[in-house]
């Protein structure tokens, strides 16, 4: 059975059953259909006495074609806590529309570790992407009117940072030449498109702690520099107010539930490339507020999401985590030992332990590095055979870590019962070691990139190029020394290289620009060719898409 299938044949209970099931009271409740609901932001300020539950952030080993499961594993952990007596609960990220009509599908995981509505939660869900979407496009409007209307600022059109966004993967908009037309029409000037989660407001929504918060960070948005180089911000252009009413409601977590009926917050979703690809700050927080465990997963292996989970929204929000999953499967692991996708099926313990290197180096990281206890889920796939499995659990032995066999894909929660047993494990182990950044605040950018790419990547240094040593100047004159860099690297391997998989040693990582995010707080590194506006395949997933006339959708995956 597909993933839709099954989605399509779970019963789902009312919302207000799960909410009153993890004892949030009806006034905190808006209602969106019989099976989705916002919660109010009252909820966090109301239970502040409570203590919070444990933090557990599932991540993953660099991805490959081959598939890893954080999301499949994410919500079956949270159905196995359930189902050994602990309350958990999960703080996923929303999908973004572009990948599901692409190659990637759907994001509300698979097989019986899924949340549902699935085509809700893949499709409009409670529209806070839209939201999001005319936010920032909102500001676009008004900084080209600010120009048409005189340009009181001094705007340099050839210096300005802003671009509109669709939720698409639309790549003909990548480069678009606007304002054509005459001189009534607006300023002609090249332009370009990204998609809607590669947006500033998107990483804005997901750090804010409430409305005031959200204000100020929108405010601080830079958008463009003026001909004698200042930074002209969305407050200049008093756009913070009406973007702020077109977010208040995108603002507040979505809960939906497991198939199991665990009860899931979806929130947010900026990309884990460019930005620091975790859920919201609020959601993650009413988490902890409503469960003992909440069970929350970052963006891409743990050099990019995980790393920018730690450094940037934990070191931002104070969020602490209290233990780590790291996903890995089989056939993922053979592929970075150099075996060809239509090959993984077969068993080849050579190529297995050529691939283990990057699972243990992100297992390095995890604890060297950040300091926290972490466990291995094997995501099991039917075609990992007995000899694989027990190499895999053999090699993280060695080194101190329990891999556990995870089936929550063809079992659900019942299939996650060990990984939910170690993770409890961990958490209430006694620790050893404080949880520490990979580089402390009041550093230098130079010292931020090369503690990256020494002490995550497994690098040797960062190397910048002329242009970025000049931008770096530049924004450290303007202020912004002091702020977390976020990475936007390739997911495909530890360095900047997607061609090279496994666990490469000594090599550099070259910085080619960077930019400030003053609004959500961080300065963007980018190398190598980073995508902030997906493409469609040649085959797209929405050739497949299909609804018949009771309004029942197939070929969503
Ligand atoms: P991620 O969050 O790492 O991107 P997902 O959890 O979304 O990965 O899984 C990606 C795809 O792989 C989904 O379509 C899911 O159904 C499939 N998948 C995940 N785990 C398994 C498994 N153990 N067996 C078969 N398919 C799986
Ligand atoms: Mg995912």
């Amino acid at each position: 059975m597909t993933d839709i299938q099954i989605a399509q044949q779970a019963a789902p209970l009312p919302i207000g059953d799960i909410a009153a099931a993890c004892g949030i009271d009806p006034q905190y409740l808006e209602q969106y259909g019989r099976y989705k609901a916002k919660i109010d932001y009252r909820l966090l300020r109301d239970r502040a006495d409570r203590p919070d539950g444990k933090l557990i952030l599932v991540t993953a080993i660099t991805p490959t074609p081959a598939g890893e499961g954080k999301t499949t594993t994410t919500v079956g952990l949270t159905d196995g806590l359930r189902k050994i007596g602990k309350n958990a609960v999960a703080a996923l990220r929303e999908p973004s529309l572009g990948p599901v009509f692409g190659v990637k599908g759907g994001a509300a995981g698979g097989g019986y570790a899924q949340v549902i509505p699935m085509e809700d939660i893949n499709l409009h869900f409670t529209g806070d992407f839209h939201a999001i979407g005319a936010a920032n496009n909102l500001l676009a409007a008004l900084l080209d009117n600010h120009i048409q209307q005189g340009n009181a600022l001094g705007i340099d059109c050839k210096q300005i940072v802003w671009k509109r966004c669709v939720d698409m993967n639309d790549r003909q908009l990548r480069h678009v030449i606007d304002g054509l037309g005459g001189r009534m029409q607006g300023v002609p000037r090249e332009d370009g498109f990204d998609i809607t989660v590669a947006s500033e407001v998107m990483a804005v929504l997901c750090l804010a702690s409430d409305i005031p918060d959200l204000k100020a960070r929108l405010g601080r948005m830079i958008v463009a520099y003026t001909f004698d180089g200042r930074p002209v911000t969305a407050h200049d252009l008093k756009a913070e107010g009406a973007m702020t009413a077109l977010l208040k409601d995108a603002l507040k977590p979505n809960l939906v539930q497991t198939l199991e009926h665990s009860p899931a917050l979806i929130h947010g979703g900026p990309f884990a490339n460019i930005a620091h690809g975790c859920n919201s700050v609020t959601a993650t927080r009413m988490a902890l507020k409503l469960g003992d465990y909440a069970v929350t997963e970052a963006g891409f292996a743990a050099d990019l999401g995980a790393e920018k989970f730690f450094d940037i929204k934990c070191r931002l929000s104070g969020l602490r985590p209290s233990a780590v999953v790291i996903v890995a499967t089989v056939r993922a692991l053979k592929y970075h030992g150099g075996v060809p996708k239509a090959e993984l099926n077969r068993e080849n313990l050579s190529a297995l332990e050529k691939g283990l290197p990057n699972l243990l180096h992100h297992v390095g990281t995890i604890r060297n590095t950040f300091h926290l206890p972490c466990v291995v889920a094997i995501n099991a796939f039917p075609t990992d055979t007995a000899e694989e499995l027990r190499l895999v659990q053999e090699r993280c032995r060695e080194l101190g870590v329990n891999a556990v066999l995870s089936e929550v894909w063809a079992k659900g929660g019942e299939g996650g019962r060990d990984l939910a047993r170690e993770v409890v494990r961990l958490c209430d182990q006694p620790r050893l070691e404080e949880f520490t950044f990979a580089y402390p605040d009041n550093t230098s950018l130079i010292y931020k990139l090369n503690s990256i790419v020494g002490r995550v990547y497994g690098g040797s240094q960062a190397v910048l190029t002329p242009a970025a040593q000049k931008q770096l100047k530049r924004l450290t004159e303007l202020g912004f020394g002091d702020l977390p860099v976020c990475m936007a690297k390739t997911q495909y391997s530890l360095s900047d290289d997607p061609a090279l998989p496994g666990a490469p040693r000594d090599f550099t990582v070259t910085v080619r620009s960077l930019k400030v995010s003053a609004g959500a707080g961080f300065i963007v590194a980018y190398t190598g060719d980073i995508m902030t506006m997906p493409g469609l395949p040649r085959v797209p997933a929405a050739e497949n898409i299909d609804v018949d006339e009771n309004g029942v959708i197939t070929g969503l995956f």
